[in-house]
């Protein structure tokens, strides 16, 4: 008896007779699976990309190559690309309380988010350019962003937010004390627990509120003195964010106003310092439209222990200085998107055909891959550069430079990126739908 599927053009399903009898090697009957073309993996994405190795060379990062070779070769591992999809697929979920009752605000990920996560930070990715005083260090960090990039994304959101935090941190005595090692550590530790009993620390901003984002005077939540107030002292802070992503990192920098009224920095820690929970309660996670391995949250604030950071009155100047940090991430992981955008393109342009040529030999697809080409090499150069003249802020005139040139970077190629991504889509046909 004929076991297998009778509609027309199923696949063959494996009986328990034995194998569907007479079917092609593709496992259909009505025709063979020819002209598509398959994933691809197992790639370096340095090796395959001559123009970053040269932009590394001209920047002085010849010895970071090696380690970022390393790294590349596993990025592009068909179980490393497995695991950057799943992640993206199986998103991460919120538990508000324990079995009890008991709040603990927690978000849970697979497990894949993780090794991600842990593996960035092994390969020194965080805190390398502000800890290493070799010439290069910025563009080499920036180039390894790039290549992690290409490959997944969302990772990348605590890993910025974290490095971006370091050096405002560092203007805090007391607060540096205590994080340094945390922060400048390549260990990778995911446990939810106080800071203290911590190998290393993720650190996220809050500053996006309801009523405004860009407008970040708008804000209203209140941060009242413990004590005194000033510089360093404890407050509590009652309020809301409407955005406020990975909300497992182990501190936020968080806006609030004091009472006169000014914005100030606070630094807000998933535990308080007596090993209490802190009262940041998650309220929800954000359905977003991609960026989906990350979590991205609403918070209110109900008491939450802080720290002033800086001075009271001074709270945009301090976050908007992590921002200049987190910008420069803005520019280098659009321009890794646009890259991955570009390389899938060419892939699929040079293996599939069309009106009896591959589509990379057709002209009008020549000429769509060579602007692709063009625009994503353009916004690697600019990332590097850019990422140069962050090492060089000595120099008034880098540092004036850097200054002007990062929001515009950021605006550019964040905007292209959205623009070229749907072009390379194209280049797909309809499997890039
Ligand atoms: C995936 C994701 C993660 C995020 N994570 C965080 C986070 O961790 N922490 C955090 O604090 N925020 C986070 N944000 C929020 C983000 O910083 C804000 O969305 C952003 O600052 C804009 O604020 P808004 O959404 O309130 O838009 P609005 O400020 O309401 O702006 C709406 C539009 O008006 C434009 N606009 C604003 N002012 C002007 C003006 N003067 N002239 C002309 N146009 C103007 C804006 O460019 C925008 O197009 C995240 C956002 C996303 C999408």
């Amino acid at each position: 008896m004929d076991t297998t599927p009778t509609a027309p053009g199923a696949p063959d399903v494996p009986t328990a007779a034995g194998p569907a009898a007479a079917t092609g090697a593709t496992g259909w009957r009505t025709h063979e699976v020819t002209n598509q073309v398959d994933e691809l993996a197992g790639h370096s994405p340095l090796a395959i990309d001559p123009a970053l190795r040269e932009a590394l060379a001209r920047a002085g990062a010849d010895a970071f190559v090696p380690g970022l070779a390393e790294y590349a070769i596993w990025l592009g591992r068909p179980e490393t690309q497995a695991i950057a999809e799943r992640i993206n697929r199986v998103t991460p979920t919120l538990e508000s309380f324990d079995k009890r009752g008991r709040r603990i605000d927690r978000v849970e990920f697979d497990p894949g988010w993780h090794a991600l996560l842990a593996a960035y930070r092994r390969a020194d990715l965080v805190a390398m350019p502000l800890r290493d005083e070799r010439p290069g260090r910025w563009a080499a960090w920036a180039a390894g962003f790039y290549l992690h990039g290409q490959i997944e994304a969302g990772t990348l959101c605590p890993a910025t937010m974290t490095q971006a935090s370091i050096p405002v941190l560092r203007r805090e005595p007391a607060l540096w004390a205590a994080l340094r090692e945390q922060l400048l550590s390549t260990d990778y530790d995911g446990r939810d627990l106080p800071l203290a009993d911590k190998r290393s620390i993720w650190l996220g901003m809050g500053m996006t509120e309801k009523q405004g984002g860009s407008d970040v005077r708008a804000n209203t939540t209140r941060a009242e003195p413990v004590g005194a107030g000033g510089r360093g002292a404890d407050y509590r802070l009652t309020g809301h964010k409407w955005f406020f992503s990975a909300p497992m990192c182990d501190a936020h920098l968080v806006v609030a106003k004091t009472p006169d009224g000014a914005p100030g920095c606070f630094f807000v820690p998933r535990w308080r310092p007596d090993g209490t929970k802190n009262a940041v309660h998650i309220q929800r996670l954000k359905d977003k439209v991609g960026n989906r391995s990350n979590s991205s949250s609403e918070v209110e604030f109900q008491d939450a222990h802080g720290v002033l950071m800086g001075e009271e009155g001074r709270g945009i100047p301090t976050i908007i200085e992590m921002a200049t940090y987190t910008r420069l991430n803005c520019v280098v992981g659009s321009a890794a998107m646009l890259r991955q955008a570009l390389v899938q393109a060419l892939h699929y342009a040079r293996h599939r055909s069309a009106f009896g040529r591959r589509l990379a030999a057709q002209p009008l697809m020549r000429a769509v891959l060579v602007d692709l080409a063009l625009e994503s090499e353009a916004a690697m150069q600019l990332s590097l550069r850019l990422a140069q003249a962050f090492e060089r802020q000595d120099d008034p005139g880098e540092r004036t430079w850097m200054r002007l040139v990062t929001p515009a970077a950021k605006f550019w190629v964040c905007k292209r990126a959205v623009e070229l991504t749907g072009e390379a889509m194209e280049v797909l046909g309809g499997n890039g739908y």
